[in-house]
């Protein structure tokens, strides 16, 4: 309980379908208990049993279906109690979805695909996480697919990945992470490479579909699918290219009329185009706060949540290892050779010599054990950052949460950089 100010403690009362909304201060810890009755946050059931603690930074909203009173001590940012909440509406989604799982167990055919779309801070990612609570606490194995590369839930920023979930989010720490499969992309906005970008949606679907042809639970409980909030221009394009991937069977538009009707226009007429609500407590996040949660989630990859884990500090030989760029500058038409398309030029592999400028990016480790596997289509076993490079001595240095020795040989390099402050 160190950081929390447990002179300041306020007890409140919620009625039936009523919601806590609060927010931590930065610098500030709050710790929340269950006094009596039910209540969850974002679709996990709290325990009496335990407090939760909850970080600075953090946007919750305790909800109860039948009444329940809690306790927050410690500084909180803006709290009070709302009965204005979707929540009915999403719950009445999830009962849908479900009945779409029963039908696919019966007649052993695909779940139900769920893509969840709308602008920024509409309460997307909070939503994905409801409906993949209220599944697995119904004994389903959904699959979170994510492809939110700026504000991801599945690895760090610049990835995309995919996630089945078996038990619910921690109300604290949210859905555990051992074993999601993640996919390198390098930038932490989708139009830093679109090729790419849509080259691994379509990646994802292909080994989502290959999941669900050797596990019949994975297959009937579907997925749901996870997206950033671009959707406009050639942002709607991705939108549409994800819908045909996964053959999506439901697309959940949150808020947008526009883009709702859009969707209806362009999508087959099989598709079922919904539009809700979104939460009022939902928080808009300024630009500092999206930038803060991506280092925060970077920093928390290497050194576990609240800092639990060391990561481990080791050099590389630059002869131990290639490191390649995906994308390559691209050039006029006139110069390409014959044939060639221009926008090939972005999925193209470019090595890279190690140098100064490396400093300070993050490597993804790929998986593949030879240039013969398409790395850009392989999934990564991790993640280091490069603390150091050394051209005199051919050496750099990394931050790795695992030691050596290096599983594989192969980095891709991204353009995101994180500095740690915590050496
Ligand atoms: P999006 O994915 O559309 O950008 P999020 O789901 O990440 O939006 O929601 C934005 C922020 O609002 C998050 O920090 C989330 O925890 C918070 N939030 C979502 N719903 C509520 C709510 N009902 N009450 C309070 N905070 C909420
Ligand atoms: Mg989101």
């Amino acid at each position: 309980e160190k950081g929390i100010d447990l002179s300041i403690t306020q007890d409140y009362k919620l009625a039936k379908d009523n919601e806590l909304r609060f927010e931590v201060e930065s610098n500030a810890r709050v710790k929340l208990d269950l006094l009596e009755g039910s209540a969850e946050v974002f679709g996990t059931e709290l325990v009496r049993s335990r407090s939760y603690i909850f970080e600075s930074g953090a946007k919750i909203a305790v909800f109860t279906w039948f009444g329940c009173s809690v306790k927050l001590s410690g500084k909180v940012e803006a709290s009070y109690v709302s009965k204005d909440t979707p929540m009915v509406i999403y719950l009445n989604t999830h009962a849908a979805v479900e009945q779409l799982r029963k039908s696919a167990e019966q007649d052993d055919i695909r779940g139900p695909r769920v893509l969840v779309v709308g602008a920024q801070d509409v309460g997307k990612t909070t939503v994905c996480r409801l409906l993949l609570n209220y599944a697995v606490r119904l004994g389903r194995k959904t699959t979170l697919i994510d492809i939110d590369v700026g504000q991801g839930g599945v690895s760090i920023p610049g990835s995309v990945g995919a996630l089945t979930v078996e038990r619910p989010a921690d109300p604290v720490d949210g859905f555990d992470l051992k074993v999601p499969l993640v996919y390198h992309f390098g930038h932490t906005a989708p139009n830093g490479n679109i090729k790419l970008y849509e080259t691994l949606i379509s990646r994802l679907a292909d080994v989502f579909n290959a999941k669900c042809d050797y596990n019949k639970q994975v297959k009937h409980s579907g997925c749901i699918i996870n997206t950033c909030g671009w959707v406009k221009g050639q942002g709607y394009q991705c939108i549409l290219h994800t819908a045909q991937s996964f053959e999506a069977d439901v697309v959940l538009v949150l808020d947008s009329e526009r883009l709702y009707n859009d969707l209806k226009r362009d999508l087959p007429d099989f598709v079922n185009v919904i539009l809700q609500p979104k939460s009022p407590g939902v928080v808009e996040r300024p630009r500092e706060a999206r930038r803060d949660n991506r280092e925060n989630k970077i920093k928390e990859y290497f050194y576990g949540p609240r800092k639990i884990y060391f990561p481990h500090a080791f050099n590389i030989k630059f002869s131990e290892v290639e490191i390649y760029k995906i994308g390559a500058p691209s050039l006029p038409d006139s110069c390409l050779p014959l044939g060639m398309e221009p926008e090939n030029t972005q999925t193209k592999l470019v090595q890279v010599t190690p140098g100064r400028d490396m400093t300070h990016h993050i490597l993804s480790l790929s998986m593949a054990e030879s240039l013969d596997e398409n790395l850009i289509e392989t999934n990564v076993a991790g993640f280091v950052v490069v603390t150091n490079v050394d051209p005199d001595n051919q050496v750099f240095s990394v931050l790795s949460p695992a030691p050596r020795p290096l599983p594989r040989k192969y980095f891709l390099i991204m353009d995101i950089r994180f500095i740690d402050i915590n050496k």
